[in-house]
């Protein structure tokens, strides 16, 4: 039986199985979705793999990453859980040489005890696959890559990713070092949200030293931090609450002691980045308002999430932004690993 499988926040299992319901309902799939709460993934069941593979995953904003499941194999024997994962590889992928192995399990209460087994078996299948011919000799992101989901000792579901379909991080989970000069763990937000939401073409000419951005809601000022430090560019800080030292102290931050709802720059930015801590439909139509008034090209800012309906305000946000902002603009949204209950969309 082949299936949609996408990692998720845990706890976020709804609002995920909604979204894949929603966008196959959109694109004429037919199926269902499987979700169990506080698990970390869904799966939607679908038709035929050649009918889910329509999907593609970089539109899905509830999922971290995603694979089509070929396999499920349960009840597997603790001393020889690859037996019988290597006996059906070959029927389920015909003739197909992979690009990379990827061992994953949940991020979820379930899943995270699982983390050395999972390793201990990627290094022992990695060696295998490569002596068989089944996986290239080393890491290649052109070709298809297997993913292997560990959903407990005994049980994984195996499938197949497209190397267009995103960077292969473990889970989608880009693992990033916290700074000690950031102001805040804030800042991993936005270094994530460019890393995630951004390929590294549109990094590299999209985020040039002496760019200008503004930043709504700045304090104590971990974006700015990551705009200035790491990028170089030039921030007007916006927040009646103090901003770090170390901020500062990159010599390129102003900060304007303003209220984030009303102000606005006298020339156009490049950049405005938002993480007001406040209702999503306000934050969404005040970010249309920048992109329709052109105060600034791009823009990436938080969405907080009420604690019913999250899909229904996720879509009436977006809704908004894409009917107000005058401008045909594309959104990229995703829950990234470092929010919480919150999404984070770029806008440009
Ligand atoms: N992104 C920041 C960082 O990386 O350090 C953290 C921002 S914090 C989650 C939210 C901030 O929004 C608070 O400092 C708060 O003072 C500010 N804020 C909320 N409403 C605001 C408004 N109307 N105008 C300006 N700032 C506002």
């Amino acid at each position: 039986q082949f299936a949609w499988f996408s990692w998720c926040r845990s706890g976020f299992e709804p609002e995920l199985a909604a979204e894949l319901q929603a966008r196959c309902a959109g694109s004429g799939l037919h199926g269902y979705a499987r979700a169990v709460r506080d698990l970390g993934f869904v799966q939607y069941i679908g038709e035929s793999a050649a009918q889910l593979e329509q999907l593609d995953p970089r539109q899905l904003i509830f999922a971290r990453a995603s694979f089509l499941q070929h396999l499920h194999l349960s009840g597997l024997d603790p001393n020889d859980r690859l037996g019988p994962l290597l006996e059906s590889l070959p029927d389920a992928f015909p003739g197909q040489r992979f690009g990379r192995l990827q061992i994953e399990h949940a991020d979820s209460d379930s899943g995270r005890p699982l983390s050395s087994l999972a390793r201990a078996l990627g290094n022992a299948l990695r060696g295998e696959l490569r002596r068989r011919g089944w996986l290239d000799p080393s890491d290649n992101d052109r070709k298809p890559r297997l993913h292997i989901g560990l959903l407990s000792g005994n049980e994984m579901v195996v499938g197949r990713a497209q190397s267009a379909w995103g960077p292969a991080w473990p889970g989608g989970i880009p693992r990033l070092r916290s700074h000690p000069d950031a102001p805040s763990r804030s800042a991993l937000k936005l270094e994530e949200a460019l890393l995630v939401l951004l390929t590294d073409t549109e990094r590299e000419t999209w985020l040039k030293p002496g760019m200008r951005a503004a930043d709504l809601g700045a304090a104590p000022g971990g974006w700015s931090w990551v705009l200035a430090h790491k990028h170089h560019v030039q921030v007007s800080a916006i927040d009646n609450g103090p901003l770090a030292d170390s901020a500062l102290a990159t010599g390129l931050i102003t900060h304007l002691r303003e209220d984030g709802f009303n102000w606005h720059p006298a020339k156009p930015l490049e950049w405005m980045v938002c993480d007001m801590v406040e209702q999503p439909i306000r934050v969404a139509d005040r970010m249309a308002t920048w992109l329709r008034e052109g105060w600034c090209r791009r823009s990436i800012f938080n969405l907080k999430l009420p604690m019913k309906k999250r899909w229904d305000e996720t879509q009436r946000c977006l809704d908004l932004i894409q009917h107000q902002s005058g401008r045909s603009i594309e959104l990229r949204a995703r829950q990234l690993y470092h929010d919480r209950e919150e999404i984070t969309v770029f806008a440009g």
